[in-house]
């Protein structure tokens, strides 16, 4: 009897951790709709890349991390004002997959509070939207989102970390990966050359087939 009741008990949390919708690696693949996503920063390509989102007229999100907002708080008021969405990456870029402590759950969370509340003292805005670093989505990261009211979301595709990959291939493995709901990762860390010179092209080619370049809230209808 008692262990039925345990069973039900673990039932009755995992339907709670999924009775609404904490995740996202994509949005609907019924709407024309594409999400540009840049991670780790502000950093040394962030200008640049602000520079082509307003050339072009679209909104993008960018998930910050802490450490990399410390020395670059100006850049967070330009990527807000600019009107794009601002997002969590944590603080310190831990891999929770490879952290072994019991102490796992308190770490993630203060990761998670830690930028949240350093993104607060330089923007009026909480950021609702995690991407914990190396797209960590376990049921750990699920439940830490859940207690804390964010929504985590990974990526569809991306590939401009892969430095043995030229300009051309990860211009086109992007370029193959457009369609309904996708989501881009990019990185805005460093200067990102490739993506930079190939950024003005890519966003042309997704317009010309008719999908619209929006943020993460817009894709995945958030209010
Ligand atoms: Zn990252």
């Amino acid at each position: 009897m008692k262990k039925i009741f345990l069973i039900l008990c673990c039932l009755h949390f995992v339907s709670f951790l999924y009775a609404s919708n904490v995740f996202y690696a994509n949005g609907e693949s019924t709407k024309k709709q594409i999400a540009l996503t840049f991670d780790d920063g502000p950093g040394a390509a962030t200008e640049e890349i602000l520079k082509i989102l307003k050339d072009k007229d679209v909104k993008a999100t960018f998930f910050l991390l802490g450490v990399s907002i410390q020395p670059k708080k100006q850049l967070v008021k330009d990527i807000y004002e600019q009107g794009h969405q601002i997002a969590n990456h944590t603080y310190n870029h831990f891999n929770f997959y490879k952290y072994k402590k019991d102490d796992i759950h308190e770490k993630m969370q203060e990761e998670l509070l830690k930028c949240e509340q350093l993104i607060n003292k330089i923007i009026d805005y909480k950021t609702k939207i995690v991407r914990f670093p190396h797209g960590f989505s376990r049921n750990l990261a699920k439940q830490i989102a859940k207690e804390n009211e964010y929504i985590i979301v990974t990526w569809s595709f991306g590939c401009d970390w892969q430095t043995k990959l030229s300009r051309d291939e990860m211009y086109e493995q992007y370029k193959k990966n457009i369609k309904s709901g996708a989501i881009f990762l990019m990185h805005d860390l460093g200067k990102n050359k490739k993506v930079v010179s190939f950024l003005p092209q890519l966003i042309d080619d997704i317009k010309k087939e008719g999908y619209e370049l929006v943020t993460i809230n817009e894709l995945l209808n958030i209010k």
